[in-house]
């Protein structure tokens, strides 16, 4: 079967999923998205793209979408919690890594990439519940009783993936004991101060903030925070899930003015669970291939849970462009071969919070990376990588 036959639902409309719908019909596949959401909801949170995902944006039409309205920060700057001391500072200029880093309202990122996506291939409100292969067919069965039929499924169906749980089995992910408090919101309310050009992280003993504008006029900012949280405290809504100002200003009271001024003028913040997985021991069942969070959920310490889930999308796409026949399990295979060990050692470092931290570390594999040309890994012989 040729990419233009094939048909593939993919279960998620969130980064993952809207990527590879359009990575997907660049190569000619019958493309179907199922969401469980009745609706895409303008999600308070900041979203940062590396160079590395604004290379695969960039050929699916959404880096022209973000560019100009999104803040283009000058570097990724660290301080230490309590003196502001320069830790490490990494100028960011396009030419650097070929792309631009951008900071974005994660509403805006999500917008631009479903302009790229026609609107009659995405049914909303479809939960998912199973799958079942039969033959050269999967059906979905979804909460409302209806059921659908594709060549292959992709779980793009994020932390808490269903698709996961029915091709691996199910397991809770590992909650790190950490809370992310984020908000954001006006810079008028900074009464005239300025928090810099840079995407600054000021790094605590037990726990840090990463501060940034989230548009190119700077009336906006953001800040994602992580605090050790004694009670465990997980949720499927994290992405509404409120938090108390109150405590988040108790917790930083000891941090560097400049954070304490940010938190001052917070007026309301959400709050959300630290959760990842170790790396799994594959990533597909026959005709059912995992993206994204549903395959590597990760700390967001470095920034890359979405920007991988975008480069998954480039990667899938290759390799199914060059499948032979109709062997979409030996796509599959070369896909997860040519990812995993990439998205483990990030899942790795990410998990240590080590990155950028201090010292000289290399970090063109990271955010040099070129989803669309790099090598992949040969078809025979596999090296599965556990
Ligand atoms: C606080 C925080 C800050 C972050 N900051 C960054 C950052 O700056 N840069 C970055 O690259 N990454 C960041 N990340 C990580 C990033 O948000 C995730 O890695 C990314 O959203 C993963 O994309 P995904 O498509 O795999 O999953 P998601 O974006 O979570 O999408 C999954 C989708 O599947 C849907 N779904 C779930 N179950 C079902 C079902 N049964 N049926 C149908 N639909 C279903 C969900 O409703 C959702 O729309 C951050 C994460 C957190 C928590």
């Amino acid at each position: 079967m040729t990419p233009e036959k094939l048909s593939i639902a993919i279960v998620g409309a969130g980064i993952g999923g809207m990527t590879a719908a359009a990575t997907l019909r660049q190569i000619g596949v019958s493309v179907r998205v199922y969401e469980q959401a009745p609706r895409f909801a303008r999600i308070g949170a900041g979203i940062q793209m590396m160079p590395n995902s604004m290379k695969v944006l960039r050929r699916i039409g959404v880096e022209e979408k973000v560019l100009h309205t999104s803040f283009q920060p000058y570097s990724h700057l660290n301080r230490e919690w309590d003196t502001g001391k320069i830790m490490r500072e990494l100028p960011m200029p396009e030419s650097l890594f070929g792309a631009p880093y951008l900071c974005m309202h994660r509403a805006d990122l999500h917008e631009a990439l479903a302009a790229v996506v026609p609107r009659d291939i995405i049914h909303l409100d479809k939960q998912l519940l199973g799958l079942e292969q039969k033959g050269r067919q999967v059906t979905l069965a979804f909460a409302d009783g209806t059921r659908a039929q594709a060549d292959a499924v992709i779980g793009a169906d994020g932390v808490h993936s269903v698709v996961r749980d029915i091709i691996i089995g199910p397991d809770e992910p590992i909650h790190k004991g950490r809370i992310a408090y984020r908000a954001i919101f006006s810079s008028g309310l900074l009464n005239g101060m300025d928090i810099g050009l840079s995407r600054t992280k000021w790094w605590g003993p037990d726990r840090h903030i990463v501060i940034y504008y989230t548009n190119a006029t700077r009336t906006e900012l953001y800040f994602v925070t992580s605090v050790p949280e004694p009670a465990e405290w997980v949720t499927r809504e994290s992405w509404s899930a409120k938090g108390d100002v109150k405590e988040l200003r108790k917790a930083y009271e000891d941090f560097h003015p400049d954070v304490r001024a940010v938190l001052e003028a917070c007026p309301d913040c959400h709050k959300w669970a630290i959760l990842e997985r170790e790396p799994l021991p594959r990533w597909s069942e026959g005709r059912v291939v995992l993206l994204g969070d549903a395959c590597h959920p990760m700390t967001p310490y470095m920034a890359q849970g979405g920007a991988t889930a975008i480069e998954d999308a480039a990667i899938l796409a290759r390799c199914l462009a060059e499948v032979e026949g109709e062997d979409l399990s030996a796509a599959f295979e070369r896909y997860e071969a040519h990812r995993k060990p990439r998205t483990s050692r990030i899942q790795a470092i990410s998990s240590a919070n080590t990155w950028m931290k201090g010292g000289s570390e290399d970090t063109s594999w990271l955010y040099g990376y070129d989803a669309w040309n790099v090598p992949l890994t040969p078809l025979e012989p596999y090296v599965k990588s556990v």
